[in-house]
């Protein structure tokens, strides 16, 4: 098979770009590198079934030859990466996902769309299930990445029922794991690299917002099971595993051990950055495990230790 993958240089297109190419695939890259980075595919250059192309899918998006899928992973996707860029963020959902889509048509390809828990904006129902609508802000600061990628859905279905597209939607919850970017301001880097410094882990108001993290290998098989299968309605695929943020806090400092010392303490980041913070998240993962026969298998101890040693690795090299 041969794969379109847009974003291919982020955090999670970057596993799912080595897994294809493990299986024996030829896979196409195409980023603009404004939150992925040319080192998460260094490994990958120089592979006969690897290509690279620089290109910012807002404004471009072609490919020579046959493509047999396309997987749309192109967007800034933490809150600091998007409340930083809230117009880019808004055109890679909607001119991005329209240029992703035509190339889809145009090649006869399979089309996944990478969409998001944060569909379901501040949810009032819990755990989320793929038939809730969502509780989203529409003109809040978070509204730039959940009503592009709402949009983006709602594109994708269009070309389903109009041009009879292969299309699949998966809505991806909290992730994790090597090639998070350092400095991207969520949750997991953050409280990582704080245990990793000794430095205090900030805990966002008083902790008892709740997620549920699954760790990206778990991500990316779920991900390759949808883009095979025949489903075209949303799947939720994330870790059904929910604790609090002050609870997850004290599983980094234990997984740091023996070296960590870092005091976890209570932060007011500026009001910015946690207005519309979704206050419970957890996906319903019934769907996932009845149509795709997924579930995830990595526990939290044992990802946040592969992630640790990763972090530690990076930011001893500088
Ligand atoms: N958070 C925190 N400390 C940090 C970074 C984030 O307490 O240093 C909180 C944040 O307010 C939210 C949760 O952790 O309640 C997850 O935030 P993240 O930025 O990882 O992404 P989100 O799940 O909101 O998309």
């Amino acid at each position: 098979m041969r794969i379109l993958i847009t974003g291919g240089a982020g955090f999670i297109g970057s596993h799912v770009s080595e897994r294809l190419i493990g299986e024996g695939h030829d896979v196409v890259v195409m980023d603009n590198f404004i939150t992925g980075s040319p080192a998460n595919i260094a490994h990958l250059q120089g592979n006969s079934h690897f290509t690279f192309i620089k290109a910012d899918i807002s404004e471009w998006c072609e490919v020579e030859g046959t493509l047999d899928a396309v997987m749309n992973l192109a967007s800034p996707a933490s809150p600091v990466g998007y409340l930083d860029n809230p117009i880019a963020t808004m055109k890679v959902g909607s001119h991005g996902t329209y240029n992703a889509l035509e190339v889809a048509r145009k090649k006869r390809a399979r089309f996944l769309q990478a969409s998001t828990s944060e569909v379901y904006g501040d949810p009032l129902e819990h755990p989320q299930t793929e038939t809730y609508w969502g509780n989203v802000n529409c003109i809040g600061v978070r509204s730039v990445y959940d009503e592009a990628k709402r949009y983006a859905e709602a594109l994708t279905m269009a070309y389903w029922r109009t041009h009879g597209v292969r299309t699949r939607i998966i809505r991806i919850f909290n992730t994790y794991g090597p090639r998070m970017a350092l400095n991207d301001g969520r949750v997991v880097p953050n409280f990582v690299a704080q245990a990793v410094r000794n430095e205090p882990i900030t805990v966002y108001g008083d902790g008892a917002a709740t997620r549920a993290f699954c760790y990206v290998t778990d991500l990316v098989d779920g991900m390759l099971r949808l883009l095979w299968s025949d489903e075209h309605m949303p799947v939720n695929v994330g870790n059904p595993n929910e604790m609090t943020v002050f609870e997850f806090a004290q599983a980094v400092r234990a997984a740091g051990q023996p070296e960590c010392k870092s005091e976890i303490i209570f932060f007011q980041p500026k009001a910015e950055r946690v207005s519309d913070d979704p206050q419970r998240r957890k996906p319903d993962i019934t769907r996932a495990r009845n149509i795709l026969g997924w579930e995830p298998k990595v526990s939290l101890e044992e990802g946040l230790r592969k992630t640790i040693a990763y972090f530690r690795s990076v930011m001893r090299e500088g």
